[in-house]
């Protein structure tokens, strides 16, 4: 066995976070552990240079390691978060430009139309064109019951986690010629539902169904359009009501892997799907979930 091959179970450690709480949107710097967004160990190999990224929830959890990973790569990358986040925000800002490259910081909230139907258009303009798109912004609040879930919960999650990529993708293929990307997250939910969480699993069946419908329509452009289904991932949307409080110390321990994924280890799977070595692959959707099987 080759010195450098690290065994996947015990790469990242298999965590039993505290039971802890945080209002929504929550932040990562006061996540128990703190989530794993890369900053010490994502090691960029020039497959992004000179691309120019939206990553939406770009400031903590995976939107974060992906945005890390991006300028790593070699991208310029604008991140667009809640005002609430800006503490998250600026570390990513601040590793974006310490790899050298460019970052755009826009807050704004996307149940707010106008910051919605302008947010792209922003970070084209502050980038100089736009290239990769992720859709990544969510929401995830638990409910016991449907009769606990109100109807304004259900179009919030639905406008945040899927009626968003409608907007906003529209907005990116404005800019986007030959050789662009959209990625979307979706999540295992899309397969597997948890019923505490109906209307999010909900709108992951919907991502996973976008991708590949709009990939259908804009492939004879020349742009590809995928999606990444994280499964358990050990981020500050768990803490922020995402999972009932008692649960998190086992939060991804039912995994084949045993313990929860940490967003640094999402972040190659969107790497690849933005850059031309997935030229062949679109309207795919690409796992990273521990070992859950998928359909
Ligand atoms: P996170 O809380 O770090 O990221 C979610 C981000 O969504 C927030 O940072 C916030 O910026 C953004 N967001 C939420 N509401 C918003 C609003 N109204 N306006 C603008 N932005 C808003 O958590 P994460 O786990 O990294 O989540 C990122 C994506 O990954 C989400 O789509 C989530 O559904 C998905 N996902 C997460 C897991 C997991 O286990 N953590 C599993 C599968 C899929
Ligand atoms: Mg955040």
């Amino acid at each position: 066995m080759s010195e450098s091959a690290k065994n996947p179970v015990t790469r990242h450690p298999k965590i039993s976070p505290p039971e802890q709480d945080q209002p929504e949107p929550g932040l990562d710097v006061r996540t128990d552990p703190v989530p794993d967004i890369g900053l010490e160990s994502y090691q960029g190999r020039e497959r992004l240079v000179g691309r120019r990224a939206l990553v939406t929830g770009g400031d903590s959890g995976i939107g974060a390691a992906v945005a890390i990973a991006f300028a790593r790569e070699g991208a310029d990358v604008a991140i667009a978060y809640l005002p609430a986040e800006e503490e998250d925000a600026r570390r990513v800002v601040a590793a974006i430009e310490e790899a050298g490259r460019t970052a755009v910081a826009l807050p704004g909230d996307l149940m707010d139309r106008q910051y919605r139907e302008g947010v792209v258009d922003a970070a084209a303009e502050q980038l100089g064109g736009l290239d990769i798109l992720v859709n990544n912004a969510g929401k995830q609040v638990i409910s016991e019951s449907l009769e606990e879930l109100s109807d304004e919960q259900v179009d919030e999650t639905f406008q945040i986690n899927i009626k968003s990529m409608f907007t906003l993708s529209r907005a990116a293929l404005k800019h986007m010629g030959p050789g662009s990307t959209i990625v979307n997250t979706t999540s295992v939910q899309a397969y597997e539902p948890n019923p505490m969480i109906l209307d999010y699993a909900a709108t992951k069946a919907a991502i996973n169904n976008f991708t590949k419908g709009l990939a259908q329509q804009v492939a004879e452009r020349g742009i590809r359009v995928n999606a990444v289904a994280p499964g358990p991932v050990w981020t500050v949307l768990q803490v922020s009501d995402g999972q009932p409080k008692e649960k998190l110390p086992e939060f991804g321990h039912n995994t084949p892997l045993g313990r929860a994924g940490q967003p640094v280890e999402m972040a190659p799977a969107y790497v690849f799907l933005a850059s031309e070595e997935s030229s062949y692959v679109t309207g795919d959707t690409l796992n990273a979930n521990g070992g859950t099987p998928t359909p």
